[in-house]
């Protein structure tokens, strides 16, 4: 837990991308320590974007990555797996702009990791401590992050359909299996939107296989959901991913609102400049003591 990890090999996917349609193969290779989570893409002689804020695209259907119009697109559910299990470092190198979808959720990838296996490092895990809450509204969307002493999050939805409702899901990593519990929920849409998807050129490469689609009454998969809140469950494997671009695990409970990509990524920016509502510290029991070893360029001012 207070060790860094990487995997203890490589591991291959391929597939095709949610929104382009493109075929992509995907390598996930291990790091050093204090490398984080690196993206290469080796079409472009192998052009690197750390999965950090400072390089978050947009976030409007996807979470994407760009550096001097590089684009890295749909990273969210490799990035909720590689939190979700614990991998600090690993060079992730695709061949494609976009990461394959698969079947929508992370339990490809959560199985990929698995089948490489983790090797812990010799350094420390440093993590983002909450010391005041940060909150970030937008009309009836909230988003907001709470002291804690482990990662935990509170995600609640409200949709007016009659399969999905209000739903409300908690998770602690101190206590909940997240590549059980978390990692199979697939993305969703709804149908009477896929068209206008479609049209603004995303979602080529959706189908049945990678999402849930509901009509006005219900789910159109033949194979029904996963969980009864798989949509909550979804949504909150969404924020995992969007919120280890802080480039640390966070110590802190989330409560999300309505929320989405966007406010997700607002938080987090909020975070990066609010530097008194946080600390750095070495491991969840320490006394906030803070780490001296090489951070990432954006938190240098705040390990001292
Ligand atoms: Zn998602």
């Amino acid at each position: 837990m207070t060790k860094q990890h990487t995997l203890a090999n490589p591991v291959s996917v391929s597939g095709v991308g949610l929104h382009t349609g493109v075929r992509v193969n995907l390598r996930l290779c291990p790091a050093p320590a204090n490398t984080g989570v690196v993206f290469r893409r080796t079409d472009l002689d192998g052009f690197v974007i750390e999965a950090q804020a400072r390089n978050v695209a947009r976030v409007s259907y996807a979470t994407s990555l760009m550096k001097k119009g590089v684009l890295i697109s749909t990273t969210e559910h490799l990035l909720s797996a590689l939190a979700g299990l614990g991998i600090d470092n690993t060079v992730v190198e695709i061949d494609n702009l976009e990461l394959p979808i698969l079947d929508g959720s992370a339990r490809w990838f959560v199985e990929l990791i698995n089948q490489a296996g983790l090797r812990r490092q010799r350094a420390r895990r440093s993590f983002v401590r909450i010391l005041k809450p940060v909150e970030v509204v937008d009309g009836m969307k909230r988003i907001v992050v709470y002291p804690a002493d482990s990662f935990r999050i509170t995600y609640r939805i409200s949709f007016p359909h009659p399969l999905i409702g209000a739903q409300s899901i908690d998770f602690d990593s101190a206590s909940s299996d997240y590549a059980t519990e978390i990692a199979p929920a697939r993305t969703f849409g709804f149908l009477e939107e896929l068209e206008m998807l479609r049209k603004n050129g995303l979602i080529r490469g959706g189908s049945l296989e990678n999402a849930v689609v509901l009509d006005r009454t219900g789910v159109i998969n033949p194979e029904g959901l996963r969980f009864p809140d798989e949509f909550c469950r979804h949504k909150l494997l969404d924020l995992i991913g969007d919120f280890s671009l802080l480039g640390h695990p966070l110590l802190g409970h989330v409560v999300a609102e309505r929320a989405g990509h966007a406010l997700h990524a607002q938080l987090v920016s909020r975070l990066l400049q609010e530097k008194q509502s946080w600390k750095l510290v070495s491991a969840p029991e320490a006394t906030e003591k803070p780490i001296s070893e090489p951070t990432p360029a954006f938190l240098a001012t705040q390990a001292q």
